[in-house]
């Protein structure tokens, strides 16, 4: 089938190597002329494992081109795909505007029946928008129908997850139309929901929404659990082993961030608020999200007090791991905070890093490896649980530090195991943990320093209350003072 990808990011350029991959004839289309320059000369304007080969395969064998001119793509094209962004306003309100822009343009262009597909992803109401501005920009009427094909690739893992998506969504007007589609995702073999088309858009953020619920979900029980004295992680393995619970996105740490999530979790509450109804549970989600970084901070900061002038290194800037997309990535606020209480940075990661630059204060240092940036600090943040973290050399790394702390803020680690290699470690939902063999407890809300000293415990690691910092209340093991109260 002859197909048009219009916008050529993380979604439209997957979904062209892809559809030209299942041997369809595919012209992909952007705006950036530096951009389709690059893309002919065989460079990815992103990293995405598998793209680079499975691009040039194509367009080694002629089913893959790139171009600016948008109108000779749509006369190509029997199915155009729209996959420009939908940014978010600053009210939350998706901007529709890239998505009118090529919506007009298909309408001036088009030369016959065509089947026009948004992929991007678009409030309820959208399709209907599409259809009213292609019609308004049409010289003479030609008959064509919008379909929606909400995308659900994760960045990272998105060869993977276009070419063995759970299901594939497809909202139509008519079965006909939905049969076009179904005719072309057939070979990947593959549960497909055919719907009408508002049902498809709400599909789309209703998956997105319910995901970052798991998240925060995860974080508030997190924030509990280190009340409690409890571990979130054996926590929501508990929870997960539960099939109908499930534990994917039952995550507790730093939040979810990326271009899709906050943005998507954001437009949903507007969409609920334009339709009269306050979507109150998301509003809630959105606030816990926000909270996580702050947290963190706050508990580094309580920690290395005072955290002026000490060195902290970070450790992953992008968003997710096997990604360089720095949008709405937690590292920013992290070191934002950390930068704004007088701490010195230094930051790696593996590929973010370009694109971190322009994002993060002038005086953060960027390093060449994990070890370099952590050479003199006085701690290590993990931000983004890379696996080349989860892999380190963290007898290596201990060495390297002025001070051996860890903040944590992906569970990465196993407590026990940093316990032994004689880090402080601190994470998300569990107990820090000192080299003595013993958990560390921090003070309760202005009791002076919070400082915890090495081998000062009040709880071991079974849990028994045997000890205390002389500046600390001898306090029940269920309600002792927490990280969550402390660091709030
Ligand atoms: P992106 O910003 O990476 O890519 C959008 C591309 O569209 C850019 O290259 C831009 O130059 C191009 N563009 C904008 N206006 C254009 C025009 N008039 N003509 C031609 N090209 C134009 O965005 P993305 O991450 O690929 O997301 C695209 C859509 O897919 C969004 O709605 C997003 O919410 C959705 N989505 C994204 C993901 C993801 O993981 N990135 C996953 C699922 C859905």
């Amino acid at each position: 089938m002859n197909l048009a990808v219009l916008g050529t990011g993380y979604v439209g350029l997957v979904t062209g190597a892809v559809f030209a991959d299942l041997g369809n004839d595919v012209v992909c289309v952007d705006n950036v002329a530096a951009k389709v320059t690059a893309l002919r000369a065989g460079s990815m304007p992103i990293y995405e494992p598998g793209l680079q080969e499975m691009v040039g395969r194509n367009v080694a064998d002629g089913r893959l081109r790139f171009t600016t001119d948008l109108a000779a793509a749509v006369r190509h094209a029997q199915v155009i795909f729209i996959a420009v962004g939908t940014p978010p306003k600053d009210d939350g309100e998706t901007d529709l505007s890239q998505v009118e822009a090529v919506a007009a343009e298909i309408g001036r262009t088009m030369d016959r029946y065509k089947v026009v597909v948004n992929k991007s992803t678009v409030p309820v109401g959208t399709g209907e928008l599409v259809r009213e501005v292609i019609a308004q920009h049409q010289p003479r009427p030609i008959e064509f129908d919008v379909v929606s094909n909400p995308e659900f690739l994760r960045e990272g893992s998105a060869i993977e997850d276009t070419l063995r998506p759970d299901r594939i969504v497809i909202g139509a007007p008519t079965h006909q139309v939905a049969m076009t589609l179904v005719e072309l995702y057939a070979p990947l073999e593959r549960p497909m929901v055919i719907t009408d088309v508002p049902s498809a858009e709400m599909i789309k953020y209703a998956s997105n929404a319910f995901l970052a619920t798991k998240i925060s979900f995860a974080n508030a029980i997190a924030d509990i659990c280190e009340a409690a004295g409890a571990d979130v992680r054996q926590v929501v393995k508990g929870m997960g082993l539960d099939a109908r619970i499930g534990g994917a996105f039952l995550q507790p740490g730093l939040g979810y961030g990326g271009s899709c999530f906050p943005k998507d979790v954001d437009s949903l509450i507007h969409t609920a608020g334009r339709l009269g109804r306050d979507f109150r549970l998301l509003r809630t989600v959105a606030e816990i999200n926000r909270e996580r970084a702050a947290h963190l901070v706050e508990t580094i900061r309580t920690t290395l007090d005072p955290l002026h002038g000490q060195t902290v290194a970070i450790l992953g800037l992008a968003f997710k791991p096997n990604t360089d997309d720095m949008r709405e990535a937690k590292s920013v606020e992290v070191i934002g905070l950390l930068h704004a209480a007088g701490a010195r940075l230094r930051a790696y990661d593996p590929v973010a890093m370009d694109k971190a630059r322009p994002l993060l204060p002038p005086a953060v240092v960027f390093c060449g490896s994990p070890y370099e940036a952590a050479t003199g600090a006085d701690a290590v943040v993990l931000v983004t649980e890379w696996n080349e973290f989860k892999l380190l050399d963290l007898a290596r790394l201990r060495g390297l530090l002025r001070r051996p702390t860890i903040f944590d803020g992906r569970n990465l680690w196993e407590a026990e195991r940093m316990r032994r290699l004689g880090f402080e470690y601190y994470s998300i939902g569990r107990r820090p943990v000192s080299a003595v063999g013993e958990d560390l407890v921090p003070q309760a809300p202005g009791s002076g320093s919070t400082r915890p000293e090495l081998g000062d415990s009040l709880v071991s690691r079974t849990g028994s209350a045997h000890r205390r910092p002389a500046t600390m209340t001898k306090t029940p093991l269920t309600t002792q003072p927490a990280l969550t109260d402390v660091h709030r």
